[in-house]
């Protein structure tokens, strides 16, 4: 089936009102989820040989995150579409007020590699769920991920509700051509502004999630071994390749050395070796080269090595970096640190405040003054004090970026709003009604209508 006849088929199928039915939409959700647990094997072997991910951290940071969103919708999907009343104003007096949340029709939805489960289906779940239908285009760089999803997901599901197509940069660029009722977009910024533009010809609704550098910046008020574990966990977890890892890290220069010794304790510890099962690959030689001309960045504190057979980069920590080094000109997306000492907390955030906003910030500190100064000053999508990557797990915050970083935001209810159009609709009785508003206007009305308002 090409494209023009899948979309045709959607929009067919989506004017036939079958999706609004919540029992509907629970079932395709449902039916997402047995899929997943049947197929769970084949889905780790699928990610193993496109980024070594082990099996655990295949359920943890993939799988887990679309079985709590389906179940999140199971609970919650009733609730999430009742029509919510709200108050009404004076003039509107007496009617009465409600929001009613419909579906935007056809959905297309354009993943990356580096979580290729999680960023394709945990939109595609919060598309469903609002009762939209869905086009699913996985990125061609994870390919064994990519042909997985589509053949569980194209035997399963009927194309007019759900289907996966795969293909590359020609491919999406084909069916960017075509109008959809929204675009839900997961990738880099410049990928990004290609689709906004596709986009925009047909007056489509976007979501963008991009990328971007990520600071964390360690206090010197900061529990040193606490923050060493988690910034090294969330920086090279999935050997880096986490939109939302901290890129770079900022410490107060008194603080430097030990927490460069407690980073690399843990670091040896977690055993990201090159034969260990639960350190991931790089996803393409194209990448480990990209990542290794940034090791001439500053000097190389920790690691190092690379191994383009086994597509390895050991976990690297750079210091004596300067924002004029290679692996501080573009978002770094591997497991390379590089590390700037500094002397003053208000000059790093007006540093970081000049760069582009981020998708994710971190700061670790036992000061409140230092917290309350970086949630007042710093914009970005999402962060934590004192972890990393950790906002991400909890479907209660939007996660999403801002300004380069992106445009929406989704989970739970969130992913909801993303997916679905709220309606306003004032239900007025036909009597009771003085005659302000119609003419010959006067001025008495004048004054009433000035008060009224
Ligand atoms: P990418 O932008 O290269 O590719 C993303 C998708 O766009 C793929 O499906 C790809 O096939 C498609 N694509 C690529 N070039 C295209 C073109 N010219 N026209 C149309 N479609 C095209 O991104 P990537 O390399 O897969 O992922 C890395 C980036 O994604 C990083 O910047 C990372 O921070 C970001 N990211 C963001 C999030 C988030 O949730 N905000 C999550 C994961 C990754």
């Amino acid at each position: 089936m090409n494209i023009v006849e899948l979309l045709n088929s959607q929009r067919k199928f989506f004017s036939g009102d079958a999706t609004k039915d919540l029992s509907f939409r629970k079932k395709q959700l449902l039916r997402i989820e047995s899929v997943l647990e049947k197929n769970e094997s084949k889905l780790n072997e699928a990610i193993y040989k496109d980024l070594g991910k082990s099996g655990i951290e295949t359920y943890s940071t993939e799988l887990s995150f679309v079985y709590n969103e389906i179940q999140y919708f199971i609970k919650n999907l009733n609730s999430l579409s009742r029509p919510k009343r709200v108050s009404t104003n004076l003039i509107n007096q007496l009617g009465s007020s409600k929001i009613y949340y419909e579906p935007l029709g056809c959905t297309l939805i354009i993943g990356t590699w580096n979580y290729p489960y999680q960023m394709t289906l945990v939109p595609a779940v919060c598309a469903l769920a609002a009762g939209n239908t869905v086009i699913l285009k996985p990125s061609e760089v994870a390919s064994h991920t990519a042909n997985v999803l589509a053949e569980l997901i194209n035997s399963e599901f009927p194309p007019e509700v759900f289907h996966v197509v795969t293909g590359g940069v020609d491919e999406t660029t084909e069916i960017l051509k075509h109008r959809f009722d929204k675009i839900f977009f997961t990738g880099s910024p410049h990928v990004g502004k290609i689709v906004y533009q596709a986009a925009a010809t047909h007056l489509t609704p976007v979501t963008l999630e991009l990328g971007g550098k990520s600071p964390a910046i360690v206090t010197a008020s900061a529990n040193i071994k606490v923050a060493a574990r988690r910034i090294v966990w969330g920086k090279f977890l999935n050997a880096g390749q986490t939109c939302i890892a901290p890129d770079y890290l900022y410490v107060d220069a008194d603080i430097e050395k030990d927490l460069l010794e407690e980073m690399k304790k843990c670091i040896i510890k977690y055993k990201y070796t090159k034969d260990a099962e639960n350190y991931s690959r790089i996803v393409n030689s194209k990448n480990l080269y990209r990542l290794q001309k940034m090791l001439d960045s500053g000097s190389i504190y920790f690691g190092g090595e690379f191994n383009e057979e086994q597509l390895y980069i050991e976990p690297t920590i750079l210091t004596g970096v300067t924002w004029e080094d290679s692996a501080m000109q573009e978002e770094i997306f591997g497991p390379i640190l590089p590390v700037l000492p500094y002397d003053d907390l208000e000059e790093v955030m007006e540093v970081i405040k000049q760069k582009e906003k981020p998708l994710s910030a971190y700061i670790f500190t036992s000061k409140s003054s230092e917290k309350e100064l970086f949630i007042e000053k710093l914009s970005f999508g999402g962060g934590c004090i004192n972890d990393t990557v950790m906002h991400i797990t909890n479907s209660n915050l939007p996660f999403g970026g801002v300004g380069n970083s992106g445009i929406g935001n989704y989970h739970g209810l969130f992913g909801f709003l993303s997916f679905s159009h709220q309606k306003s609709v004032i239900d007025k009785a036909t009597w009771g009604e003085p005659d302000l508003r119609y003419p010959p206007y006067t001025n008495a009305k004048r004054k009433w209508i000035k008060r009224l308002q």
